[in-house]
């Protein structure tokens, strides 16, 4: 669903070159700033790119265009300074890659997040409307978003392909992951290019809008007629911990498939700055099985042999624990 390159503004510089103390030298006098030289040469963790953009859906994209740190030193990447803070003493974290990746592990074991808030990351988002209404729940992030008060809106819907409009399913109330078979089924294929003609017409409304902002109704009225289709942009910058648990919400099956696209592109854009992080989160987090004390109980009780019932009468909590036993390579009867 989108490019899987990534496109980078400029090469790549050469690393700056560490400065020996005689070249910084600390301002002693009161008031003055003291400088410290780095110890290593320091590298662009974006390799001297204004931007690194991933094209999304039929429109859209997702640019890292900054983080923090950015400069870090060679051979180290932005996990240096979960480290560093959790060493919480200069230098120290530049050690041994080997204990870092060990501290970061145990870090993300025991929800020792505050750490993992020392990485910034801002990305250039454009994204449909529908998707950035879901985007904008995780309110721990700083978003400014484009203006259609100020500015009108370009000409730009979202649109899937025929192959790509989902059913509503029977088990999910807020899920549509079954496509239509519109190459095996007539009732299938005469179903999708209904719904992608009610796109096309709702598309429609767009020269009208432009029309009634050029007989003079102003931008903030005339938008209200647009449809959520639309796409928006926004930069939006989060710190590490909280840009994860967005992925961890919206890479999860139960997410809709058009916020999918952008987290799974957003997480092979920073997967490169902080290797380390996203390897512990995929160990812990994203691939792992959490057990409530009633599953727990459950899976003892099979261990001994006995029934794997949950003690529960609730049919979904039950079925969920169908799902996680099965996880677990237990099928249960
Ligand atoms: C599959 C899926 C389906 C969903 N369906 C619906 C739906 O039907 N209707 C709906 O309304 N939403 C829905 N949501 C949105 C969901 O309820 C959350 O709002 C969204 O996922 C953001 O999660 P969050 O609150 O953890 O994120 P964030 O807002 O980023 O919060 C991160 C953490 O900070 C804490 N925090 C943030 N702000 C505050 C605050 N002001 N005070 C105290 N703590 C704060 C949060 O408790 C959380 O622990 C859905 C989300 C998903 C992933």
């Amino acid at each position: 669903m989108h490019s899987t390159d990534i496109t980078r503004a400029t090469e790549a510089p050469q690393p700056i070159p560490a400065h020996s103390a005689a070249e910084i030298k600390p301002d002693r006098a009161a008031g003055g700033v003291q400088r410290t030289a780095p110890e290593i040469p320091l590298i662009d963790l974006m390799g001297g790119s204004s931007r690194a953009q991933i094209n999304v859906l039929d429109h859209g994209f997702i640019a890292l265009v900054d983080c923090m740190p950015r400069l870090v030193p060679q051979g180290q990447t932005a996990d240096s300074a979960i480290v560093q803070a959790a060493r919480v003493s200069y230098g120290h974290g530049t050690k041994k890659v080997n204990e870092d990746r060990g501290l970061i592990r145990y870090l993300l074991r025991h929800r020792h997040t505050t750490p993992f808030e020392m990485v910034e990351l801002k990305f250039h988002v454009c994204m449909p409307i529908f998707v950035a209404r879901q985007w904008i729940r995780h309110r721990t992030a700083n978003v400014n978003e484009y203006s259609a008060r100020y500015s009108i809106l370009p000409d730009r819907f979202y649109t899937p392909n025929l192959d790509q409009v989902r059913k509503q399913s029977k088990a999910n109330r807020q899920g549509g992951e079954e496509l239509f078979r519109i190459h095996e089924d007539a009732q299938d294929l005469k179903t999708a290019q209904d719904f992608v003609r009610y796109l096309d017409d709702v598309e429609g409304f767009y020269k009208r809008y432009l029309a009634l902002t050029e007989q003079g109704v102003s931008r903030e009225m005339a938008r209200i007629g647009l449809p959520v289709n639309m796409y928006t942009e926004w930069y939006w910058k989060c710190d590490l911990h909280n840009t994860l648990r967005f992925l961890a919400l919206r890479l999860d099956s139960h997410a809709q498939f058009e916020i999918r696209a952008f987290a799974q592109a957003m997480l092979q854009l920073i997967e490169p700055l902080v290797p380390a992080t996203v390897e512990a989160w995929k160990d812990y987090e994203v691939g792992s099985v959490h057990l409530s004390a009633l599953e727990v109980d459950a899976l003892r009780r099979l261990a001994a042999g006995q029934s794997a019932q949950l003690a529960s009468d609730n049919s979904r909590e039950r079925a969920e624990w169908a799902e996680k036993a099965a996880a677990l390579g237990f099928n249960l009867p």
